[in-house]
């Protein structure tokens, strides 16, 4: 059993999905938070360490990371605080995510600075690092996943691609006055992504002004035609977001943005891999076509996840999940109810490689967002961010920043 210290920490005798290849019976050598050595099993001896964990049976994969999620464990990320947050993320590590971006829905400033509020403080909590010397008493026992900044969804998309979406709060964008009236995360390390339609009033200027900014920029909830999506990836937009839900479908004689995005190799996506939000038979056609290099996973995950069926009150309406499946009122699906493990769990039941899954659960999702030097994958330098799992693909052991976070 492995202390929550930051001292060195030795995993052993597990199969790792490593960066640039498997290795059978491995071992990963952790000290402060990261991870400093990966032997494979020629190495003649291990070095001694603090604690040693045995991982004889398990796969070993870097820690999942999910740019799309609106709250789990019966907390939404719209009406949350840092604890709440805090929860979510303990779920989480539960389920193998060791980072997040909270999600937000279209809605009023109010509602957006009261969210960001709570997202900024848990930002705060969980970037304190192992090696820091912080030891922040709230990470000392169990870490939950890293808070990395707010994924605004909207609230600048398309009115006839809202899916579960309230459209009495879209906008158009007029200046960059529009943008400075959404809040943000004071913190050095934040991130801000945003999903918005590039064919609405201003958003191919709304891009070009996001790029300026830093932003990470996702095309979704949109109907644009392959001109404005030529336009948007000229100002900066390359990535796109739960690919096929909430876009105009392929039409032979009108591409749209599903045939424009399969086609373009300099454009990422994202998929929720729910076998529900999009066939299997469909995941597997989009992988042929943008390979496992330019596809993430995703849970588009609201409150109810992880507290099975029944009726909720979420954005203030009856969502019902059935069967692991959502609705609303008007008859959308209205987000997933699964977490990464599970999108991880779908890709490997259709047959793709482990390394591949790993690349989209982890790697992609952090070359995304531009902190892929520092997470994503299992190299030496990198934050010890890890997830075990066994043949059946249970969850066994999930390391947050080097600490236990489940086990
Ligand atoms: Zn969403």
């Amino acid at each position: 059993m492995a202390p929550d210290s930051t001292n060195s920490l030795l995993l052993r005798g597990a199969r790792i999905i490593g960066h640039d290849r498997v290795i059978e019976q491995g071992a990963v050598l952790i000290e402060a938070g990261h991870i400093v050595r990966v032997f494979d099993s020629e190495t003649p001896q291990l070095p001694a360490a603090d604690a040693v964990v045995d991982l004889d049976g398990l796969t070993l994969f870097p820690g999942f990371i999910d740019l799309h999620i609106h709250g789990a464990a019966g907390v939404d990320t719209m009406a949350a605080n840092a604890d709440d947050l805090g929860r979510v993320g303990m779920f989480l590590a539960s389920k193998g995510v060791t980072a997040w971006l909270p999600t937000l829905v279209p809605s009023t400033i109010e509602q957006y600075e009261q969210a960001i509020h709570a997202i900024e403080k848990a930002v705060a909590q969980t970037s304190v690092c192992a090696d820091s010397g912080a030891r922040d008493h709230r990470l000392k026992s169990v870490p939950p996943a890293r808070v990395l900044g707010v994924h605004y969804e909207g609230p600048f998309v398309n009115s006839e691609q809202c899916g579960a979406l309230h459209r009495e709060h879209f906008r158009p964008y007029q200046n960059a006055a529009d943008l400075d009236a959404l809040p943000t995360i004071k913190h050095e390390s934040a991130i801000h992504m945003m999903t918005l339609a590039p064919e609405i009033e201003g958003g191919v200027a709304l891009i070009h002004e996001l790029h300026r900014r830093g932003w990470i920029i996702s095309i979704g909830h949109t109907r644009a035609t392959v001109d404005v999506l030529d336009e948007a990836l000229r100002a900066g937009a390359h990535h796109m977001t739960h690919f096929m839900n909430a876009m105009a479908p392929l039409h032979h004689r009108a591409p749209g943005p599903v045939g424009w995005g399969l086609i373009h190799d300099q454009v990422t996506c994202d998929v929720i891999a729910d076998g529900i939000h999009v066939d299997p038979s469909i995941l597997k056609l989009i992988l042929r076509s943008k390979t496992a290099d330019r596809v993430s996973l995703i849970s588009d995950a609201i409150a109810p996840t992880g507290l099975g069926d029944g009726e909720y009150h979420i954005w203030d309406e009856k969502i019902v999940v059935k069967d692991g499946r959502t609705q609303n009122a008007r008859g959308s699906i209205a987000g997933s109810v699964i977490t990464m493990l599970d999108a991880v769990r779908m890709m490997l039941s259709l047959g793709i490689f482990e390394s591949d899954v790993a690349r989209m659960a982890s790697l992609n999702p952090a070359r995304l967002l531009g902190i892929d030097v520092d997470c994503g994958s299992i190299e030496e330098g990198k934050r010890a961010d890890l997830v075990a799992l066994d043949e059946a693909r249970n969850l066994r052991l999930t390391i947050v920043g080097g600490h236990v976070a489940f086990q």
